[in-house]
């Protein structure tokens, strides 16, 4: 990893567009059986600096520590799957 890589001059800038492929977030949360399904999908940055922030639906019943534990994978297969996002924000609710 570069320190280049993590300069990111318009990192507060909220985008009016997804700069992230929506299939490329549904195949990682595919690939990932606990996540029911996923909304709201917002970005901040631009297209080499990307700040991801997401909702995941679990099974209502679903562990606290497994929550987490999904949630940290999520975002780990997120940014080595798309590497131009540099952090992710997951909010987990219940599945209705
Ligand atoms: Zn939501």
């Amino acid at each position: 990893m570069s320190g280049k890589r993590n300069f990111c001059p318009s990192a507060a800038i909220l985008s009016d567009r997804v700069l992230i492929d929506i299939k490329k977030i549904k195949e990682i949360t595919n690939q990932i059986k606990k996540i029911k399904s996923f909304h709201q999908i917002r970005t901040r940055g631009d297209e080499n600096c990307i700040f991801l922030d997401m909702h995941i639906a679990l099974a209502p019943k679903t562990p606290l520590a497994e929550a987490y534990n999904i949630s940290h994978q999520l975002k780990g297969k997120t940014m080595s799957g798309i590497p131009q996002v540099k952090d992710v924000v997951i909010h987990i609710e219940p599945q209705i």
